[in-house]
């Protein structure tokens, strides 16, 4: 008999436990199945400030812009242009260029270098290996639009300094026993003071300057690039990294094996 209340007794424990466990909140008509499933955010977000709208809006501006959904594009949204400032002169685009720096070396050492000297690795120029981050700082940080007269009087001074992470990569990767090809949308008529910006700025022992020439006028940037990857690899190249702030140093054809993009907010080219 005391056995049977014992048992009586456990029974009773665990069917008011099981019964709180397993209760299920009332069923909103909003939770009835089939429903489509989409993403719930919680209800206690807070309204957020106008500075922190604008923000957001402007990371979501940004995020765009690096992943190749908002293209083209011509300026800087008037809204975005303290915020692109903020983020090309402080920490954010120097970590931003670091991780890509590391990527691009972490990949480089995976690459199995044959010794034929025909291993390559493609850098652009301008965002890439050179900074024209103090143009862009009396340009409205690409609030302006792009004035190639303008441009062109800075390119000739010939004093953009290196981004220091591409430095870095740039030896290493050289080092690694890879061949250096620095292709640029620049033109043939800038090769003395490219050479010696690049020299300047610390960058040196390239293997072979491609600037466009007079049958690439005309082309988009992806296209002339590609074309000039082409004449890479039928030379008997392997392009096994290419560096570029824009897609259109990637995109196209005769893509290399990885393509690394570094950050550019303050400008598009196709
Ligand atoms: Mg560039």
């Amino acid at each position: 008999m005391k056995f049977v209340l014992i048992l009586s007794l456990i029974a009773l424990f665990l069917c008011s436990h099981l019964s709180l466990s397993f209760s299920i909140d009332p069923i909103e008509p909003s939770n009835l199945l089939p429903r489509p499933l989409i993403l719930q955010y919680t209800s206690s977000i807070e309204e957020p400030s106008d500075s922190t709208l604008t923000q957001l809006r402007c990371d979501s501006w940004r995020f765009a812009v690096e992943a190749n959904n908002l293209a083209p594009w011509r300026v800087v949204p008037t809204e975005c242009g303290p915020y692109v400032r903020d983020y090309v002169t402080g920490l954010p685009y120097k970590f931003d260029l670091e991780m890509v720096a590391r990527e691009s070396l972490n990949h480089a050492r995976t690459v199995e270098i044959k010794g034929d000297g025909m291993d390559a690795w493609i850098f652009d120029i301008d965002e890439t290996l050179l900074s024209n981050l103090p143009y862009y700082t009396s340009h409205g940080y690409g609030l302006e639009l792009f004035n190639a007269h303008e441009f062109d009087i800075w390119v000739e001074k010939a004093i953009a300094p290196a981004i220091e992470s591409s430095l870095i990569l740039y030896e290493e990767v050289r080092a690694l026993g890879f061949k250096i090809f620095l292709l640029t949308g620049r033109s043939e008529g800038h090769n003395n003071v490219t050479i010696e910006n690049l020299k300047r700025a610390g960058f040196l022992h390239w293997d072979k300057l491609i600037l466009r020439g007079p049958n690439d006028k005309g082309k988009t940037a992806t296209t002339y690039k590609s074309e000039k990857r082409r004449e890479i690899e039928e030379e008997g190249y392997r392009i096994h990294g290419n560096s570029g702030d824009q897609w259109s140093d990637l995109l196209g054809y005769s893509v290399s094996s990885r393509s690394f993009k570094l950050p550019n907010p303050m400008y598009f080219i196709p």
